[in-house]
């Protein structure tokens, strides 16, 4: 059981808060669809004949691509991978490519899962965010895609935007939850180096909204999603009736999965490889046939503490006795004993074997896990 990401890295425009590796040099993608071709025939050993249970596309844009590019890679998978019959292919996309002709030759290449970027149902911060559609082609084309027959369509949301309120907010969910969507992501800003967001906060032009309010935010969510029947099966993922995302699920299980396209990372139970984040880069290097991709070889360490960043995120938490099997019954002691002070406060539960956050715990998630690794 495997999973392949393929990493699209083109963009219309640039959103003011995403460090997703991008250019919007799209005069690049005949070349770069050419050497994805490549990769994916040079790594067809990659996962060991592992049969592929999910493909996720994501990027960048996905939806820049055609359905006719689409189904070129899709068919090039099938020709070198084992692909389960009920393979989860997602696709994410934003609102603006999704008419209804491509939504259906989508669906006719195989697509079974939408992720679509909506980030807000504020046209003034979509504005802000220098997105390209509005709430309401947003809410049209989720409509339109569940007419069409999309039965997993998941939305992506924002939070903690500058000047974001509670009211603001509220609508947002409120009207995400109205719609046929059967998973929601949602996440808070971050403010990654390099972004024009960043550049504003350092400059002092924009202003991070203070902390009572992004935790009131995060509140105002679970609420939210639980009175909707949505299940938070990760800190920042929402699904309802056990839809989670299959992909997203599998890299916190430490499934193996391929990484294709710039910036794509791989793992394959021992090691992790990322490939250049540049598309130049990545198609001269093929042509040059010279090397793509860094690699690291995991340490016991390492393989330990990624257990616990991944794990302990989501609802099935950490298993003390999996620690015991793969890491041994000192790193399980370490582990008990780095709890205890979180469980005697209540912000860790633990339940037979299995170590999960509590409610209060998800808002100091990131003091937990910097508490629980070994450093
Ligand atoms: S958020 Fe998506 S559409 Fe916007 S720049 Fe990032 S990858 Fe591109």
């Amino acid at each position: 059981m495997a999973g392949i990401y393929i990493h699209i890295p083109f963009c219309r425009q640039k959103c003011y808060y995403c460090d997703f590796y991008k250019t919007v040099n799209t005069s690049l993608q005949q070349k770069f669809l050419s050497t994805l071709l490549t990769e994916i025939k040079e790594r067809k050993n990659y996962l060991q004949n592992e049969t592929i249970e999910t493909i996720y596309f994501g990027g960048g844009t996905p939806s820049v691509l055609s359905n006719w590019e689409l189904a070129q890679i899709l068919s090039s998978i099938a020709d070198s991978f084992t692909v389960s019959s009920g393979v989860e292919i997602t696709f994410e996309a934003n609102p603006d490519d999704l008419t209804n002709s491509y939504l259906k030759a989508i669906q006719q290449a195989g697509v079974n899962r939408l992720s679509i970027g909506i980030q807000s149902f504020q046209d003034s911060h979509l504005k802000k965010m220098n997105r390209r559609h509005n709430a309401a082609e947003a809410i049209e084309v989720i409509k339109n895609a569940a007419e069409i027959g999309f039965d997993n369509i998941s939305a992506d949301l924002i939070y903690g935007l500058p000047n974001l309120n509670q009211t603001e907010w509220k609508d947002s969910l409120q009207q995400v939850f109205q719609l046929p969507v059967q998973h929601l992501s949602a996440y808070h800003l971050t403010y990654h180096e390099g972004t024009a967001f960043y550049t504003w906060l350092k400059k002092g032009t924009l202003k991070e909204l203070n902390e009572t309010e992004s935790v009131d935010q995060f509140t105002t969510l679970l609420k939210y999603a639980n009175k909707a029947g949505f299940e938070q099966y990760e800190i920042s993922n929402f699904a309802k009736n056990e839809m989670y995302s299959k992909h997203n699920t599998s890299y916190w299980m430490g499934i193996k999965y391929l990484g294709l396209g710039p910036s794509a990372h791989s793992f394959d139970g021992k090691s992790r490889r990322w490939n250049v984040s540049h598309v130049e880069s990545y198609i001269k290097a093929f042509a040059n046939k010279s090397d793509y991709f860094e690699e690291e070889i995991l340490s016991e360490k390492d393989r330990f503490n990624e257990y616990i960043l991944t794990r302990i995120r989501t609802k099935w938490g950490l298993s003390l006795d999996f620690v015991n099997q793969h890491f041994g019954a000192e790193n399980r002691a370490y582990l008990l004993k780095q709890t205890s002070k979180y469980i005697n406060t209540g912000m860790v539960l633990l339940n037979g074997d299995v170590i999960t956050l509590s409610n209060k715990g998800l808002f100091i998630s990131d003091e937990i896990m910097a508490d629980l690794i070994i450093i």
